[in-house]
């Protein structure tokens, strides 16, 4: 069974066609600046890659122009063999609890559920609506970003706020990165044989967030109602008091739109360091003596190892703490800064395992109390696993 995986923006379109018989990648790419001069795609396959300037007006063009690629380098034969498409949502509220079936329902649901996701969720049904009108008959289905979050309990989603936020305006954490952490926790599953864990994982990227997963269900996350929460980003400021917006709206003659652009986009690793958003940067300034880097990055270790130890409690110990995305999967001085700061829990780095950049692999010391481990994330196969076994059961 050959699916897509779609990543829809709103100027942009990324996709990865998989033969689902062995989970191989058959062809990936990117079609960008969709609907902007100098729109453009490269697709990658076999160890070749192609990329060319052409005219896209909007994203069925860009749909269009990839089917045909697709069969013009003979990666596929017919638009027949593509029998589903998955889709990656970023909103589903609290309706979608998991990846569904697209159905004109589904497509009104993702449409009044932007208010929550302003940017993502209109962006991702440009890509569906797309689909739809290029291939009628192929079944589609959702992934939500929010949906491995839907198993969190009242307590831990609410917000201490007036009761009527929530039951009224849906105010509560929502949590993203739920398919990235669905996936870490389904590979730990199935490289360690067993279900009943406590897992802690850490997806650090750009956008940053640890979830609390027990029997492979979410118990906590630390984005909330917004990504904006949780821990420093690289842009995003992570937890702050919420009275700071009005103090700076006041200092700085800005209105709440643009102080809360400031909490997104140039806060955290930006923020502090006043140098860059990349921990790479951030490490080098730190090896050039910037004491800011140096800050930045001392706040965005406490703000995970604060998270990590509160997970620990709650999900009353931990059996598996990982490590995935970006920072993640590459930071060999963010893990092993981490790790050192949880010796007061019985965690323990393996200093020779953890020199290591993107691979999956145990870096835990053998006396570590929690086995510690760095799993490459991969949304796109997520995306496409979700999507063949609802297509398969609703045949
Ligand atoms: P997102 O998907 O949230 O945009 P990624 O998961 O791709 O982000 O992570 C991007 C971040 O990963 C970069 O900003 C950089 O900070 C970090 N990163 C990537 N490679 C390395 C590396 N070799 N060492 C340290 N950090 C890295």
């Amino acid at each position: 069974m050959k699916v897509i995986s779609i990543n829809a923006g709103s100027s942009s379109l990324k996709f990865q066609l998989f033969d689902m018989n062995d989970e191989t990648v058959l062809a990936s790419g990117l079609f960008e600046r969709i609907g902007i001069e100098g729109s453009c795609y490269t697709i990658k396959y076999n160890d070749k890659k192609v990329k060319e300037e052409v005219e896209m007006k909007d994203h069925s063009d860009a749909v269009k122009i990839l089917l045909d690629k697709l069969i013009s380098l003979n990666i596929i034969s017919s638009f027949e063999e593509i029998e589903a498409v998955g889709h990656r949502v970023v909103h589903g509220r609290d309706k979608y609890t998991e990846s569904v079936l697209i159905t004109d329902e589904v497509i009104e649901d993702i449409d009044t559920f932007k208010e929550f996701a302003p940017i993502h969720n209109p962006a991702n049904l440009l890509g569906i609506k797309a689909f739809k009108e290029i291939l009628p008959e192929v079944p589609m289905v959702a992934v939500f970003d929010t949906a491995f979050h839907q198993t969190i309990e009242e307590e831990n989603f609410l917000y201490p706020v007036p009761y009527k936020w929530y039951t009224d305006y849906q105010v509560r954490k929502y949590g993203f990165h739920g398919t990235s952490h669905k996936f870490i926790a389904k590979t730990i599953e199935e490289k360690l044989g067993r279900k009943d864990l406590r897992i802690i994982n850490c997806h650090l990227g750009q956008g940053a967030s640890l979830a609390a997963i027990k029997d492979g269900k979410c118990v906590d996350t630390s984005m909330g109602f917004t990504p904006l929460t949780g821990v420093v980003m690289g842009t995003r400021s992570g937890d702050v008091d919420a009275s700071i917006i009005p103090f700076i709206m006041e200092k700085e003659g800005k209105n709440v739109h643009e102080v809360i652009d400031d909490l997104n986009k140039k806060s955290g690793f930006l923020g502090i360091s006043q140098h860059s958003s990349d921990s790479r940067d951030i490490e080098e300034g730190i090896a050039a003596g910037n004491r800011n880097c140096a800050l930045a990055e001392e706040k965005f270790i406490r703000s995970v190892v604060n998270y990590i130890a509160q997970y620990y409690v709650l999900l009353g110990g931990c059996d598996v703490l990982t490590f995935t995305a970006g920072i993640g999967e590459n930071s060999i001085n963010s893990r092993l800064k981490i790790v050192s700061e949880l010796a007061s829990l019985g965690m323990k780095i393996d200093v020779e395992a953890n020199n290591v950049r993107g691979e999956f692999r145990k870096i835990s010391a053998d006396d570590s109390k929690t086995e510690i481990y760095i799993v490459p994330t991969n949304e796109e196969l997520m995306i496409a696993r979700d999507t063949k076994t609802i297509v398969e059961n609703n045949r």
